[in-house]
């Protein structure tokens, strides 16, 4: 056994991590309701029943992200929209999202860079314009996921279907017993963090419906316009713009890091959630600032950022080393071509074929079978005759002969792609013959064999390195 690999009994983490309370989250954290009892039987240990299921919802939040919205959009029948209200919606959109995506995600939950007083200000403040709970809950939720993923205690699991992920962990009630733990210490040392939370309310009135009315009630005395689409129509969409990190970025798209868990990167996820939707790259290095790596690729959080940072606004932009990102990105692509590489015919491992005699093989072809050995190992090219680009003579010459050196070179160098087609055709192996005995008697034998497999244990036979390769051509006396 390996000295690294615990043995049991023996614990592979340092006991202090270890030691934990439970995962269970307490009362006192963000999002729980202090009336909550954890020795009680908690609503989402019951399964859903025709005389239960509305005690499963959250009604205060189903009126917040989907009743409010539905009057919204009642209320806009009978409201104009003004151009400048029109405008100014889709600023405050920008804003509010740049408040989940720069502020809310990359700024607090994974400290991908630092904010001066006055950006953590803005950020805090257009955030609560959101209307997506404060700061401190959100991150901790966030984290949880990052550090759950797709398990049972990931709070939005795709997991467990595309809609719960997107709205459905915020509209069913969750077990307070099932989130995972997460380490907030920082978010509570952040004053503010602290302020907003504490003023959570207030802050979500002010910045998400109050400001935007004001904004466009002063500016060209469009009060209601700037209520119902500066207001609940744009929450409505920034919200499910945002929601979409949750679901679409974990079930649409590639996966180029790592594809064990469900994080995807796709530019139609780009475009929704202002650049959150590469996402199987966040997953992999949640602390770059960055989503999109390529100049091209759209990441509008990324850019303001960056821009922020010229302004003196923001520093310590965190960013992983290209050499560590594509050191990921080639061994994903390892695991593709493994995969690609194992649905192919080889041809029978040399280890499962029959040991012939020489007599045994030169008596087969004299009854008709059309065997050549090529490097010690029988192939069966009855088929194969007539289709013979080189023509039937040549091939028919070999029949029955150790035809090596006139395949590697004596009659003609064959391709690569040649000796890939012989190995489907492989039937047996001579006795004494070449490399293969030696190496068949040398796994046999539990010796070291200079081979290589990949995980799955399947052998990688690379590119002139098949078994029928003589490396050194051979020039026969005929061709000499
Ligand atoms: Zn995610
Ligand atoms: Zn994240």
């Amino acid at each position: 056994m390996p000295s690294h690999q615990p043995v049991a009994g023996e614990l592979t983490v340092d006991p202090q991590y270890v030691s934990q309370p439970s995962a269970m989250a307490s009362t006192a954290e963000p999002n729980r309701n202090s009336k909550y009892d954890p020795k009680k039987p908690h609503i989402t240990d019951l399964p859903i029943t025709r005389q239960n299921w509305y005690k499963h919802v959250n009604w205060l939040n189903v009126f917040l992200i989907v009743g409010i919205p539905m009057m919204g959009c009642v209320a806009a029948f009978w409201t104009p929209l003004r151009w400048q209200t029109a405008l100014w919606a889709v600023i405050y959109y920008f804003w509010t999202g740049l408040g989940i995506t720069a502020g809310y995600h990359r700024l607090w939950a994974h400290k991908s860079y630092s904010a001066a007083l006055p950006l953590k200000i803005f950020l805090a403040a257009v955030g609560g314009g959101a209307v997506e709970g404060s700061i401190r809950w959100w991150s901790r939720d966030h984290r949880a996921h990052h550090r759950y993923t797709d398990t049972q205690k990931d709070p939005y699991s795709v997991r467990k279907g595309l809609m719960y992920s997107h709205i459905g962990w915020m509209v069913m009630k969750q077990n307070p017993k099932r989130i995972g733990r997460t380490d907030i210490t920082d978010l509570n040392e952040d004053a503010v963090v602290v302020w907003q939370h504490r003023h959570y309310l207030k802050v979500v009135f002010f910045m998400g419906l109050i400001f935007p009315t004001l904004v466009a009630g002063l500016g060209w005395g469009d009060w209601v316009g700037g209520f119902i689409y500066g207001g609940i129509l744009r929450i409505f969409f920034v919200q499910q713009a945002t929601f979409c990190v949750n679901s679409l970025a974990h079930w649409l798209g590639d996966q180029p890091f790592d594809d064990r868990n469900s994080p995807r990167d796709h530019v139609v996820t780009a475009l929704v959630t202002l650049g959150e939707g590469y996402h199987n790259f966040h997953h992999e290095f949640p602390s770059d600032y960055r989503n999109a790596i390529q100049w091209h690729q759209y990441d509008p959080t990324k850019w303001c950022i960056w821009l922020w940072s010229k302004l003196g606004l923001a520093y310590n932009l965190k960013q992983f080393r290209s050499n560590e990102i594509e050191k990921g990105r080639v061994q994903q692509l390892q695991k593709k071509l493994d995969q690609k590489r194992a649905k192919l015919d080889w041809g029978v491992p040399l280890d499962q074929l029959p040991v012939i005699e020489w007599d045994d093989y030169v008596e087969q072809v004299s009854n008709g079978r059309g065997l050549i050995a090529v490097a010690g190992v029988v192939h069966d090219v009855t088929d194969f005759i007539n289709e013979h680009p080189g023509g039937r003579s040549l091939i028919k010459s070999g029949l029955g002969k150790d035809v090596t050196a006139m395949f590697n070179g004596g009659v003609y160098l064959h391709s690569n792609a040649a000796h890939n087609l012989l190995s489907t055709m492989r039937v047996g192996v001579i006795r004494g013959g070449c490399e293969v005995e030696i190496w068949k008697r040398a796994q046999r034998e539990n010796k070291d064999v200079q081979h290589v497999k990949d995980d799955a244990g399947n052998p990688i036979i690379r590119a002139g390195n098949q078994i029928t390769k003589v490396q050194q051509p051979i020039v026969s006396a005929s061709a000499a």
